[in-house]
């Protein structure tokens, strides 16, 4: 039995199905009563550990603080907005912006003592959010999980065969076929896997490849989050403000600059309970086509 004790968190290691487990013991008991992350002269919120003031002067815009009911001291929740209500799909350009840079911030600070650090964001009770305020995770891991390590070895493999990144090439055959593309505006581009992991599953790419979304300048970051709330506004409306959870790949610690990986940002819907078939076997099962979905999205841009 494989065990990692780590800044006061405990991961397990699955030897038949070759992952590792978190434990969380008490983390189904976050959602107390009242919003811990609205401002206010009540808020109580664990130690702030980054802030990215408002323009105008008031107190913050976005803000990172220590999870309460965190996996291990490297887990962090990211404010996105002082405004409860305020989701991605109804900001400004420049508010999502602020919190891809938020993303970028705690990606850099919590790498330190990290192999992996994941940031993600989860969307309505289906995709596990215990609280309704907008805002999302990042979370350090000691270990490379496995499948990320097999995404990391696929890449790897494909660039020293072809010597393009994968990325590059699905992008390119998505961009020619076009019939799963949502959105392409500039170098960002946003389209619906060919075999996607779940029903609406999006894809946000750039086609300026780069391993480090930490990395991106200020401009394309803006092109990208205008690409992400347009799409998740196009999602909103076609499904009627889904659970999904939105997802960052990125580099693993110290792969940063190397030329086979690719950010990318995954919006994963949570729109059915698995079938028998995915939990016997890990397949998922979609019933929409993702060509019908990448159209019914295009249709809902404005
Ligand atoms: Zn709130």
């Amino acid at each position: 039995m494989t065990t990692r004790h780590w800044h006061g968190g405990e991961l397990r290691w699955d030897h038949l199905g070759g992952e590792w487990c978190v434990l969380a013991p008490g983390r189904a008991t976050a959602g107390a009563a009242g919003c811990p992350f609205c401002p206010g002269p009540a808020q109580d919120t664990p130690p702030e550990t980054w802030r990215l003031p408002a323009p105008d002067g008031g107190s913050w815009r976005v803000r990172a603080v220590q999870n309460r009911y965190a996996l291990s001291d490297q887990h962090e929740v990211i404010i996105e907005s002082p405004w409860h209500d305020w989701d991605l799909a109804v900001g400004t350009d420049d508010e999502v912006a602020a919190v891809l840079r938020a993303w970028q911030e705690r990606h850099r600070a919590l790498r330190h003592d990290a192999a992996q650090v994941v940031l993600f964001r989860s969307h309505g009770p289906a995709a596990g959010a215990t609280l309704s305020h907008p805002h999302s995770q990042a979370v350090g891991l000691p270990v490379l999980s496995a499948a990320s390590r097999r995404e990391l070895v696929a890449m790897r493999e494909h660039y020293d065969r072809s010597g393009r990144p994968f990325a590059a090439e699905i992008l390119a055959g998505e961009l020619s076929s076009g019939e799963r593309i949502v959105l392409a505006e500039g170098r960002t581009v946003a389209f619906v896997p060919f075999a996607p992991a779940s029903e609406f599953e999006i894809r946000i790419v750039s086609a300026r490849h780069r391993a480090d979304f930490s990395a991106i300048p200020g401009e394309e970051l803006g092109s990208i989050a205008h690409a992400l709330r347009l799409v998740l506004a196009a999602l909103r409306t076609e499904l009627s403000d889904p659970s999904y959870n939105l997802i960052l790949h990125t580099a693993p610690v110290g792969l940063e600059h190397v030329p086979y990986l690719t950010w990318s940002l995954r919006v994963v819907p949570q729109l059915a309970i698995p079938s028998g078939l995915e939990l016997a076997t890990g397949i998922p099962v979609v019933t929409t086509t993702p060509e019908e979905a990448a159209k019914r999205l295009r249709n809902r841009l404005p």
